[in-house]
């Protein structure tokens, strides 16, 4: 059975970037984001840079400017979502510099509001939605499962074995990244900090039994808040530091190397090259679809990271 235009989604990869606004409470100066394009086309002013080399436009399905809301945002990511209620699997990637707006995306700024929820509990608010429009024709079962992958390690959030947990509400849901929150073994100021050296994945899994033939249909959903793209300088990180940069470039280049192989229906695909890429492996490729949303930030002392993470992007695309 098939609900949605899944066919319509042309493609297995596509890639979404957004710029993120000046930050309230800071000047505005000027932006490197020149011009954003109808058709996916951004054009980036580097002002260190003279002549042809200051300029260059980057293409990808969809360019989202500071000005797009959540809602918006979701919009494009719908029809993605919700194919997993018919059987497929889907990973949608936040990717950027550390203060970029990945979390913004995912999550959004703050779980209590729900007008600027992020793709996350908007997309666990639309599955359970359409699950009971359909629940006439197919009996779902909604799971979901927490892991963070912090230098190479996974670790469960939401329970201590990683186990998943039936939920039926984003009440449910939200009531589990609390939890998930607490057991990350760190106080408030170093989470954020953790929490851009890691990887977390929220993982939804959807189990549908059809009513009158009886089979069955699974579905699954990773929404994975990537560790932040910039660069540590080597001459000063050293020790611990050293060691989880290390850890996040080796992931995210890993992780690019699988995406552009697939993209390029690349006969090997190399997902054993880190714990990232081996967990989500099962649905990366084949019948799977991928959504990266790349972030950016307008400010002029960014650029450098902005041009590297819009040629991540241009690969990976
Ligand atoms: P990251 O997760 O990439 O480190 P955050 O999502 O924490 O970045 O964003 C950094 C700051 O910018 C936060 O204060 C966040 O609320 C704000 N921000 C990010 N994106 C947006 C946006 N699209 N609109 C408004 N504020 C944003
Ligand atoms: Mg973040």
């Amino acid at each position: 059975i098939l609900y949605n235009q899944v066919q319509d989604l042309k493609g297995t990869i596509r890639v979404y970037c957004r710029v993120r606004p000046f930050l309230q409470g800071q000047p505005n100066g000027q932006s490197t984001v020149d011009y954003i394009g109808e058709n996916g086309n951004i054009m980036i002013v580097n002002p260190l840079k003279h002549g042809k080399d200051a300029r260059k436009v980057f293409s990808f399905n969809k360019v989202f400017g500071p000005t797009i809301s959540q809602e918006q945002v979701y919009v494009d990511t719908q029809p993605l979502v919700r194919s997993i209620l018919d059987g497929y699997n889907v990973c949608i990637f936040a990717y950027g510099q550390t203060g970029s707006g990945k979390t913004y995306t995912m999550s959004g700024p703050d779980l209590t509001t729900e007008q600027t929820w992020g793709v996350n509990y908007r997309a666990l608010r639309d599955l359970f939605q359409m699950s009971k429009e359909r629940a006439d024709v197919v009996h779902y079962e909604v799971g979901v499962q927490m892991i963070e992958i912090y230098n190479e390690q996974l670790n469960g959030l939401n329970v201590p074995d990683a186990s998943w947990v039936p939920v039926s509400s984003t009440q449910d849901v939200l009531e589990l990244m609390k939890v998930g929150q607490k057991n990350r073994a760190v106080g408030a100021t170093a989470l954020n900090e953790r929490s851009s050296r890691s990887h977390s994945i929220l993982t939804v899994h959807v189990y549908g039994k059809e009513l009158v033939s009886g089979s069955i249909l699974r579905g699954c959903l990773h929404l994975v808040d990537l560790a932040g793209s910039e660069r540590v300088d080597k001459s000063e990180a050293v020790g611990e530091r050293l060691k989880e940069a290390q850890h996040i470039n080796k992931s995210l280049s890993a992780l690019g190397d699988v995406i552009s192989a697939l993209a390029q229906k690349s006969a090997h695909i190399p997902y054993r090259n880190s714990k990232l890429t081996q967990v989500l492996q099962d649905s990366l490729g084949g019948q799977a679809k991928t959504l990266m949303f790349v972030h950016i930030s307008p400010e002029v002392n960014a650029v450098g990271e902005t041009i590297s993470t819009l040629k991540f992007a241009e690969r990976v695309a």
